[in-house]
């Protein structure tokens, strides 16, 4: 696979003391030729390994990593730079219904993805209505119909009445997204997900249809559905949809087969659309929203190649640590302002699981960690938001009926609050046992 590839290679750069230009030609040769067999496209390996080899040749010298270690960073950057970079979001409508428009080759996973989104949409508090425009594959409204109900969303369909006998494939699918649509504004249904129809292949007459919706819809999203299985030909497909409906952003299907997935890797540089949703399986909770960090992250492979950056960032904590440590030889000087600040450290180097994982001293709370969850943070950090600044560097004041105030402000329950102080009393432990030496160095203190 691809992350093996990147794996093998850099791991020859583990323990360079220094790089040489032919290092960095050698490496980059190998990322290049690792890609390639990926089924990334060309163009897009050309301008990574540019990118790369510029970056990697203009080293500045780090007190914390290494000159390899230098390297796996840059190509991790560089790859979740190819990935579109920040994560991006569904543009909501200012008013009315938000539109969303599916569109792919058929067999992509257009309807699949419909009932997916749906879910998760109503899951955030929406009211999200599906709409069978694609007329053209025999049963295709029963299908979306299934899905919905999978899915606890209502379907708006031609012919109220069908079922797979009934499909009628001579509709118009362009009328059915406008009633569509106005059926949704006049049920109050605040996002419209509408699927269309697609063929094996790029065919102009799709493409038409395709635009004719869009254009009697207007939607605030297009989103082109790539099935990551295809291979080399995502790029011509992508190209073809981004020219013919001009998407506005990308979904990933099928990542859960065994796909070299290079080729979904090009899509975004390619088309200069932002991938923002994957779909892993079949069923109608393997959806999840695309971060680029953390897909440059899989791709690398968490495991050993993020290790080695780690280890290095954990070097760079030691020294941050060992300052804190200095400064807090007394454990009621260590605040919740500290906390805090240690919580966005952490944000900071994301995909904090795996990393705590992996740290020394972290197996007798493995348990813990394979249950935590990063919307704690957000959590933890609305409490202490909630809290006054003498509430933050003298917690001790902070009593049952502040304890109240602070949990209605940051929307959490009493009991959250008081599992936050408990877990900050012993925060503060750590921060004395660093302080005497004996901690764990660049541990942030506080995980759950
Ligand atoms: P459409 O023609 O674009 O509407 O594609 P469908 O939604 O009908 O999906 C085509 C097939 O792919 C169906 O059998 C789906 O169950 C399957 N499928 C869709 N998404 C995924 C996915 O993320 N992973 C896997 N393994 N199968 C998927
Ligand atoms: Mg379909």
């Amino acid at each position: 696979s691809l992350s093996d590839r990147l794996t093998a290679t850099f791991k020859n750069l583990k323990g360079k003391g220094r790089l040489t230009e032919a290092d960095v030609d050698a490496t980059v040769r190998e990322i290049r030729r690792a890609l390639l067999d990926a089924d990334v496209a060309v163009p897009v390996v050309r301008e990574f390994t540019a990118a790369v080899k510029e970056r990697a040749l203009g080293l500045e010298v780090s007190e914390a990593l290494n000159p390899g270690q230098q390297v796996v960073k840059i190509v991790n950057e560089e790859l979740q730079n190819i990935l579109g970079g920040q994560t991006r979001r569904i543009r909501m409508a200012k008013s009315g219904p938000t539109i969303i428009m599916l569109a792919g080759l058929q067999g992509a996973g257009k309807t699949t993805l419909a009932g997916k989104l749906g879910k998760w949409l109503k899951g955030q508090g929406h009211r999200p209505l599906l709409v069978a425009s694609d007329l053209q594959r025999p049963n295709a409204v029963t299908q979306l119909k299934v899905v919905g109900e999978r899915a606890g969303v209502p379907v708006f369909a031609p012919h109220p009445g069908t079922t797979s006998e009934f499909d009628d494939p001579t509709g118009d699918p362009v009328q059915v997204a406008r009633d569509g649509v106005a059926q949704a504004r006049a049920r109050l249904h605040d996002v419209v997900i509408v699927d269309t129809a697609g063929r094996l292949g790029i065919d102009e007459a799709l493409m038409a249809q395709a635009r004719d919706i869009r254009d009697a819809v207007q939607p605030d999203e297009v989103l082109f559905v790539i099935d990551a299985m295809v291979g080399q030909d995502a790029v011509n497909t992508a190209q073809a949809f981004n020219e013919g409906v001009d998407f506005t952003g990308v979904v990933l299907s099928k990542l859960d087969g065994d796909a070299r997935g290079g080729a979904a890797l090009s899509v975004a540089s390619v088309t200069g659309k932002p991938i923002m949703f994957a779909s892993t399986g079949e069923n109608v909770d393997d959806f999840e929203q695309f971060h680029p960090d953390r897909m440059a992250s899989r791709i690398l492979d968490m495991g050993d190649v993020l290790t080695l950056i780690e280890q290095a960032e954990k070097q760079w904590d030691r020294a941050e640590a060992e300052k804190m440590a200095r400064k807090f030889t007394d454990q009621e000087d260590f605040t919740f302002e500290d906390f805090l600040a240690q919580m966005q450290q952490l944000r900071k180097m994301g995909s904090m699981k795996k990393m705590l994982m992996m740290m020394p001293g972290a197996a007798g709370m493995r348990e813990q960690l394979e249950n935590f969850d990063e919307r704690e943070i957000d959590r933890v950090e609305a409490i202490v938001r909630s809290m006054t600044p003498h509430e933050r560097v003298a917690p001790k004041i902070i009593n049952g009926s502040r304890r109240a105030r602070i949990a209605k402000g940051s929307g959490v329950t009493v009991s959250e609050v008081n599992q936050l102080m408990e877990r900050f009393a012993q925060a503060q432990k750590m921060m004395k046992r660093l302080a005497q030496g004996k901690g764990v160095p660049g541990m942030p203190a506080g995980i759950p």
